[in-house]
């Protein structure tokens, strides 16, 4: 089979990886890819927003299944477009997706539905949210609708610092039409997980819980970015309470969109998070989370084309969807400055050297491949040293002695990835 994976990250360079052990896939493209799907199989210069572009290039291949990485062509309807020229898309529709692109409709579908969320209130105008935030009082978040790039939310501690996000969001316009629209929502106390479910418009089947490291610093200190580390399972999601949490944050959803006559076809992903009085969804994506996908991949036993071609065609429960008993632990290299400015074309090296250790895969991501067969850095974060081990302080061991192997000028990383799961385990 012909598959085309829409993105450039670690994660999919994650997906392509995984997916080429399927023995049925007989040709696999990236669009646009980066340094490490170069090496599953073959760039193609297209971005993940060309929709047009991408539609021409499955047509033209004869493409079987479209894998969307990110969110952006979802959203933009590349699922529908798809389904239009009758090539499968795993991957929501552009409706089901604006779970991720409306925090609006997001929320709206949570409440609807019966999931635990904060409570909101959502505003198109400036001077009512303004007072609403006066009449609630501080902490209170406030959140842009649209896609911001993860940069769209703002969890604040004073109501002047609320009033400023509103001000930055609605008037000063940061976020283009993004911020036309807010949901301002009461704060939740608590830690978080990620749990994400393949779904196949009626059913699902969970992966194991996961955690992210959105701050740049250690001690979870300094501005957010797309996600430094991360690691399953995560304790404080065990496997006992999969079944329950998936009947509280996932099953709802699937009947909900159904109902509306838009099954979910693709992998929803839940941000959790565990207060003193309970969970509560903070919010949907509508793909894998970057980096959760690499150490969910290289848990995941099992053939993930067969998996993703059942999620499409309605036949999820036909397939085994299982984890190995192994820990995960992904660490993310990155050009230091991210997420402010960072240079870029330093050489990379010690990729092999890193890889002969037991258990260990490199994902790339901000990586482009040079004429000589080589690596050079294009991004900000630009590996995911993820390691296999029997429990996540193995695993955390091995992905740091892999880490040591890799060298580009101006690395930085965490050095404590893992350890808030380690902390609970005790
Ligand atoms: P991303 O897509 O990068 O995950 P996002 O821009 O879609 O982020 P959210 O995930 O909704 O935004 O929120 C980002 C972060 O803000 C959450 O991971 C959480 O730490 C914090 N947050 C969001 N809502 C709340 C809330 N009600 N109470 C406390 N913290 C919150």
């Amino acid at each position: 089979m012909k598959i085309l994976v829409v993105g450039s990250g670690g994660r999919e360079h994650a997906l392509c990886w995984k997916l080429r052990q399927s023995p049925r896939v007989t040709e696999l493209y990236a669009a646009p890819g980066n340094g490490g799907t170069a090496a599953e199989g073959v760039n193609v210069p297209i971005q993940d927003d060309d929709i047009p572009g991408l539609i021409a290039f499955a047509k033209e291949k004869h493409i079987d299944l479209v894998v969307a990485g990110p969110e952006l062509p979802l959203v933009l309807g590349l699922s529908d477009a798809l389904a239009r020229e009758g090539i499968p898309c795993f991957g929501p529709n552009a409706y089901a997706a604006n779970l991720e692109g409306s925090k609006a409709f997001s929320k709206l579908v949570m409440h609807e539905a019966g999931v635990p969320t904060a409570p909101f209130r959502i505003f198109d105008e400036f001077e009512l949210a303004r007072d609403f935030v006066r009449e609630k009082g501080a902490p209170i978040v406030v959140k842009a609708d649209g896609l911001a790039a993860g940069k769209g939310v703002v969890v604040a501690r004073t109501v002047e610092e609320a009033e400023e996000a509103l001000d930055m969001m609605m008037n000063r316009k940061a976020f283009g039409s993004a911020g036309d629209r807010v949901v301002v929502e009461e704060t939740l106390q608590g830690e978080e997980a990620s749990f994400l479910a393949f779904c196949d418009g009626e059913h699902y089947a969970v992966l194991p819980s996961s955690q992210d490291h959105k701050a740049v610093g250690e001690g979870d200190t300094g501005p957010n970015t797309g996600g430094m580390g991360a690691y399953s399972p995560a304790p404080i999601l065990p496997r006992e309470r999969f079944e329950e949490t998936a009947e509280q944050v996932i099953r709802p959803i699937l009947r909900h969109m159904a109902e509306k006559g838009q099954p979910y076809k693709g992998v929803l992903y839940a941000g959790l998070m565990y207060t003193a009085d309970g969970l509560g969804v903070l919010e949907y994506n509508v793909r894998f989370g970057d980096p959760e996908c690499q150490p969910l991949l290289a848990r995941l036993d099992g053939d993930l084309l067969e998996i993703m071609l059942a999620c499409v065609e309605g036949r999820l429960p036909e397939v085994a969807v299982k984890a190995r008993p192994e820990a995960a632990l992904g660490v993310v290299m990155a050009a230091e400055g991210y997420p402010q400015s960072y240079p870029k074309g330093m050489e990379i090296s010690g990729i092999a050297d890193a890889e002969s250790l037991p258990g260990v895969k490199v994902f790339q991501a901000g990586t482009a491949p040079t004429e000589d067969g080589g690596v050079v850095t294009s991004g900000g974060r630009v590996l995911c040293v993820t390691a296999l081990g029997d429990g996540l302080a193995e695993a955390k061991e091995r992905a740091y002695l892999a880490v040591n192997k890799v060298h580009f000028e101006n690395s930085y990383f965490r050095r404590d990835i893992g350890d808030k799961g380690l902390q609970r385990l005790g």
